[in-house]
Order: C-alpha cells, then sequence, then structure tokens
C-alpha cells in the first residue's frame, strides 16, 4: 500500500532505519548532536537566519496551540483570514487562549485575497495576524505570504502562519518574506515520521515570548520561552521522541543530498502538475479555485452519487491510500497528499487510478 493521505507520508528507508537506531538519552551528548543538526537545518530550508526553532513534543496541533499561547497574549487583537477547516481550528485555540478575535473567511476552496487584507488591516489595528499557508482541508495554497507580510508589518503587527502542509513543499523564505512566525509538523513534507511540532520564530520574536511568558504564562508543554532557554543547549525542556529527532535529521540530510530545497520544491511543483494534468484531462475539478491549486495536497471533487468512502474504498483496493474530505466536504472530496518519499510517476498512476474509478462509480 503507498501511503497517499495528506500526512503521514511514505519516508524514505534511510529515515526508517534511522527511527529505528535511534534511542539516546535526551540528556546525552549524541542526542545534542542530533537537536543541532536538525535545528541548523531546519534554519536552512526556512530561510531563517537570525532566529530560534523549536522542537516540541507532539504534532502539528501541538506547534499551532504552542505558536499561539506563547507568542500572544490574553486581550491581545489577532486578525485571522482563514480558509478551511484548519484555519478554523486555530481560532479555536486563539479563543481559549482570551485572544480578541476578528474572522475574515473566503470560501472553502479560494485563496485569501491581498486586497481584502488591506482592507481590514485599514479599518482596524491588530497586534498580529494569522494565516494558513497551505489549507489541507480544501488543497488551497496561499502564496502571497509575502505581500501579506510587507502589509502586515506596515500596520506595526506580526505574522503567524501555520505551514503544518506547506513547510517544505511549498515556498516561503522567513526572513526575505518577513513572516515572524511558523509553525509546522514532521509528518508531512519534512517526511518523517509523526511525533513532532515545531516552531520557528524571528529573533525579535523571541523576546515577545519572554514577555508573553512573564506576564501570562502557557502551559509549561507549549511554553516557547522554557523551550528558548534549553535551545541555547541544544535540547528540549521535557522528554522528546528522541528516535524521531534522528530521523528527522535523516530526512533533512537527504534535502540536501537531493539537491536542496528549491530542488524539493521543483519536485512538488512537478507531482502537482503531472497530477492535475489527469484530473483535468477527465473534466474532473478541484475543490480548490486553479490558481491556488496545492502542489503538496490535492483535494479532487466528486461528481454528484460518488462518495468519498467508496472512492477511498476502491482506491485501497488498488494499493493507494487516500483521505476523504472534510467538514461540508466530507463525502465530496477525496483529497490526496502529493508529500513524502514517492515520486511523480506514483502520483500519476494514482491520479489514473482516481479517474478511471470515479468515472466507473458515476456510470453506476
Ligand atoms: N494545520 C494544518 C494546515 C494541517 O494540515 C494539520 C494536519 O493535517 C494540522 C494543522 C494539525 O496537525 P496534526 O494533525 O499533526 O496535529
Amino acid at each position: 500500500m503507498v501511503l497517499l493521505t495528506p500526512g503521514p507520508v511514505e519516508i524514505h528507508e534511510r529515515v526508517l532505519k534511522a527511527l529505528s537506531e535511534g534511542i539516546a538519552s535526551h540528556r546525552s551528548e549524541t542526542y545534542r548532536n542530533w537537536h543541532c543538526e536538525a535545528v541548523e537545518r531546519l534554519k536552512r530550508i526556512s530561510g531563517l537566519r537570525d532566529g530560534s526553532v523549536y522542537l516540541i513534543p507532539g504534532s502539528g496541533t501541538t506547534a499551532v496551540d504552542a505558536m499561539i499561547y506563547s507568542v500572544l497574549a490574553p486581550g491581545e487583537k489577532v486578525l485571522a483570514y482563514i480558509v478551511g477547516e484548519f484555519g478554523r481550528r486555530a481560532v479555536n485555540t486563539m479563543k481559549a487562549r482570551g485572544l480578541n478575535v476578528r474572522l475574515l473567511e473566503e470560501p472553502w476552496g479560494k485563496a485569501i485575497r491581498i486586497e481584502r487584507l488591506k482592507e481590514a488591516l485599514e479599518e482596524d489595528s491588530y497586534d498580529a495576524v494569522f494565516i494558513v499557508h497551505n489549507e489541507t482541508s480544501t488543497g488551497v495554497a496561499n502564496r502571497t505570504l509575502r505581500e501579506a507580510a510587507e502589509l502586515v508589518h506596515k500596520h506595526g503587527a506580526i505574522l503567524l502562519v501555520d505551514s503544518v502542509s506547506g513547510f517544505a513543499g511549498e515556498r516561503l523564505y522567513m526572513d526575505d518574506w518577513g513572516v515572524d512566525v511558523v509553525a509546522t509538523a514532521t509528518q508531512k513534507c519534512l517526511a518523517a515520521p509523526p511525533g513532532l511540532g515545531i516552531v520557528m520564530v524571528k529573533s525579535d520574536v523571541v523576546e515577545r515570548i519572554e514577555k508573553v511568558s512573564k506576564e501570562s504564562p502557557p502551559p509549561p508543554s507549549i511554553n516557547l520561552s522554557l523551550y528558548e532557554k534549553f535551545l541555547a543547549k541544544c535540547e528540549t525542556p521535557f522528554t522528546p521522541p528522541v528516535n524521531v529527532v534522528r530521523a528527522l535529521v535523516e530526512a533533512l540530510r537527504l534535502i540536501e543530498e537531493e539537491g536542496g530545497i528549491e530542488a524539493r520544491y521543483r519536485e512538488q511543483e512537478m507531482r502537482a502538475s503531472r497530477f492535475y494534468s489527469v484530473i483535468d484531462a477527465a473534466g474532473l475539478d478541484t475543490l480548490a479555485e486553479k490558481s491556488a491549486r496545492s502542489y503538496t495536497v490535492a483535494a479532487v471533487r466528486l461528481p454528484e452519487g460518488v462518495r468519498a468512502p467508496e472512492v477511498k474504498k476502491r482506491m485501497a483496493e488498488l494499493g493507494f491510500e487516500i483521505a476523504g474530505g472534510m467538514g461540508e466536504y466530507r463525502e465530496k472530496v477525496v483529497r490526496v497528499g502529493l508529500m513524502g518519499a514517492i515520486n511523480a510517476d506514483i502520483v500519476e498512476a494514482a491520479a489514473r487510478s482516481l479517474v478511471e474509478i470515479i468515472q466507473e462509480l458515476s456510470r453506476g
């Protein structure tokens, strides 16, 4: 079975081997070397020259929670510009933290619009703006983060980004674009096993985190101020999944060996182009508007009468594990992950099988 879900994804055999070999005390020199290497490599990939990278036991949700609870204090004003389910979930976390949230939304399938962001920022002032880089529930990539960051800074706020399914697959250059905080996880485009959330912050955000921690400390497990202290020693405050850290190092080495992050971006783009060509040629459509189709997760609309669980089952019989839709699209859409240790031929074969299954089911 080939894992083509929107995470976890197939991992390289070297990463799998590293996972099984990688047990060490989290206070040992061996562990500290892994931790340091992971942090340095993540900095290179994210284009973060001056700032901190935190490895947090947990998943993407933990990373998003840590970002929200550690960077923002209760009462602060946030503009959340959301385009799907994962944006909605982050907003729930913001409310739980006691933030003053203004919601700006696009219909599912649409990307954010810079003009709307501009208007909203002109109408009111905010401490922070939140955007999901790649909305996994709809297969939409927000590729205007650079323009968004520019506007956000012009209005004196900072930009927080959930890039759980975008990071290392959809372009993002933290320093050059001015993205202040990024949350991601190991089990998506990084093609490592699940087990770690990752938060990357620019250096001035580190000062903010210290202040927030003094005034309204988040729960210890997601308090990035504690992670910052231990980062100086290349450790975490609490026991991390040490073997996942070791596996992550291997996955990051592979990115470099395969030509670096730019080569990885091109690979994702090529896989996506092969996938969408097959879908388009068959007259099928995606939930995402064409210009914002994600390079990492494709959400294919199903014709009337064809339901996601049946399509998923038939794909599994052919050896492809895919996912259904989310929210109101649970049964109307199937989602195919284009990430991980696979290649464009596998992606295209999956697209062809998907088309055949959908056509057969729609004939009844
Ligand atoms: N944010 C986005 C955009 C995601 O795609 C996901 C998971 O798919 C999450 C957050 C939550 O990540 P996790 O399931 O690792 O907790």
